[in-house]
């Protein structure tokens, strides 16, 4: 099997959040799992940086509208997953991360440069490839490669099958018609059944109407997105694909995220030696400025500060969380309104509050193992990836029942307890006092060490790898040529 990944972020060198991370992780697993991938991704400045020495394959020149030649280099990630990097300085050699410029907006030729991702990955699973090697499936990722099952349309024979994978609804990629002329998109595509959303265009929907198959990243986030609540405007086109549209849990990967061979952390340890977990929060405290306390729980966070997070619901109960009484240790970046909340919460609970503002992969892993308690309340969530972190680190989750947080953690009880499944808390409601309320009562909860310890072993005790997701993923792919 044969499979072209094609995907805007790939983790460890180029990453704003999940998708980074599977984009990274899946392939390995698939490789593992018996096929054959290779990675379409543009050549921004931190993959011509890890891969210096990448080798010139082929020189694709125009293909119509304002999409401007580009060349393709390839070269072979430690791990013997293959690149092929989308080189086009014009659109991705810059500052800032893939989608905005340092100064928070987003590019204004995004459509082009994702437009571009897209329409070179079409090319690259049809039979016009300048490449001897040619993928069975091309496996797209989020509104960024939306268009390429589209463009695939425009090669009637001997074009790969397509799968399109939703890791969040919410970023649909939805521009104003305008761009259709730079897409090398006319007339004869705007309409309900091409890329036609609303009046506008819209790179995801485009993707969801014409890929063969669909996939998100959990089960429960499948059902959800059929519905108006969740849906985001695209309820109606994913009810009427249902079908085709299935729920992979992410995994995480255990190369990066392992607490007994954690590189970042001061102690590593497993569940066996769960005492040793207790100098990774020492450390933490030093680190951070915060008082090295051991009376009370320390929670983190470590996340985009968004609406979607439910991180303003946080910000809003910061008193009552320190009075717990509980330290805070906040690692994120997002909105400017909750990054000042943040910061004006450390400032008035010095010792007790530590808040950094910005990307820092080692810090992560540090709060990931230093907390106790994972504050993740998010109104919605796809999959989402640190509630599994946690969950592999024995620092138990708080989150809301939506989407892979639903999937993945279940809310402590006597009986699930002693079941082994219970391993983290439950808050249905999105406000701040039923917030406040859980995480008084995990708090409460910290102090009774034996049943903390079970809780913490039921969590470190799950599989969270890729193996089981990339045995999915390689099912569908097949069932893509069963009869
Ligand atoms: P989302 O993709 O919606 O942002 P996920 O939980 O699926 O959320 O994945 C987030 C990923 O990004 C995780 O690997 C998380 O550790 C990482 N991350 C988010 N914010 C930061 C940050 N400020 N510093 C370091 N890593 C971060």
């Amino acid at each position: 099997m044969k499979v072209l990944f094609t995907t805007s972020e790939i983790a460890p060198w180029v990453k704003t959040g999940g998708l980074g991370d599977v984009a990274g992780a899946l392939p390995v697993a698939l490789r593992q799992a018996g096929c054959d991938v290779r990675v379409l991704v543009p050549r921004y400045p931190a993959l011509r940086a890890a891969f210096p020495d990448a080798g010139h394959l082929v020189h694709l020149p125009w293909m119509g509208g304002h999409l401007p030649g580009a060349d393709l280099y390839a070269a072979q990630t430690p791990e013997g997953v293959s690149l092929l990097l989308l080189d086009c300085p014009m659109l991705f050699e810059r500052p800032g991360n893939p989608y905005l410029a340092p100064e928070g907006h987003d590019w204004l030729d995004n459509p082009l440069r994702f437009g571009l991702l897209s329409r070179v990955a079409a090319r690259l699973a049809s039979h016009a490839s300048p490449l001897d090697w040619r993928p069975d499936v091309l496996h797209c990722h989020d509104w960024q490669t939306g268009l390429a099952p589209y463009y695939l349309r425009f090669y009637e024979h001997g074009a790969a099958k397509s799968v399109m994978t939703i890791h969040n609804l919410a970023f649909q990629g939805d521009f104003s018609s305008d761009v259709m002329g730079q897409l090398a998109l006319g007339e004869s595509d705007w309409h309900m059944d091409g890329v036609e959303y609303y009046g506008g265009m819209s790179f995801l929907k485009a993707g969801l109407r014409h890929a063969d198959k669909l996939t998100t990243v959990s089960p429960s986030y499948a059902r959800e997105i059929q519905t108006k609540v969740e849906g985001m405007g695209m309820q109606g086109l994913l009810q009427a694909r249902a079908p085709d549209l299935v729920g992979i849990l992410n995994g995480i990967d255990p190369a990066a995220w392992n607490p007994a061979t954690d590189v970042h952390l001061a102690a590593p340890y497993d569940r066996d030696h769960l005492a040793d977990k207790q100098l990774n929060k020492q450390a933490l405290q030093r680190e951070m400025g915060l008082a090295e306390r051991s009376d009370c729980p320390l929670f983190g966070i470590v996340s985009r500060l968004t609406y979607q997070k439910g991180l303003d619901l946080v910000a809003a109960i910061g008193d009552g969380l320190i009075q717990l009484p509980a330290q805070l240790v906040v690692l994120g970046s997002g909105s400017h309104e909750l990054e000042a909340a943040y910061r004006q919460l450390a400032a008035r609970y010095p010792g007790q509050v530590a808040v950094t503002i910005g990307f820092n992969e080692g810090l992560a892993h540090r709060i990931e193992a230093g907390a106790d308690i994972f504050l993740m309340p998010s109104r919605f969530e796809p999959c989402g990836l640190n509630q599994m972190y946690s969950l592999a680190y024995g620092t138990l989750p708080l989150v809301r029942p939506t989407g892979g947080l639903a999937d993945t953690v279940v809310n402590y009880s006597e009986l699930a307890l002693h079941e082994g499944r219970a391993n983290g808390f439950v808050c249905n409601a999105a406000n701040p006092q039923s917030i406040l309320g859980t995480a008084a009562w995990a708090a409460g909860m910290w102090y009774d060490k034996p049943r903390w310890q079970a809780l913490q072993r039921n969590a470190m005790a799950g599989d969270y790898s890729w193996t089981g997701p990339a045995q999915r993923y390689r099912d569908l792919y097949e069932s893509l040529f069963s009869a």
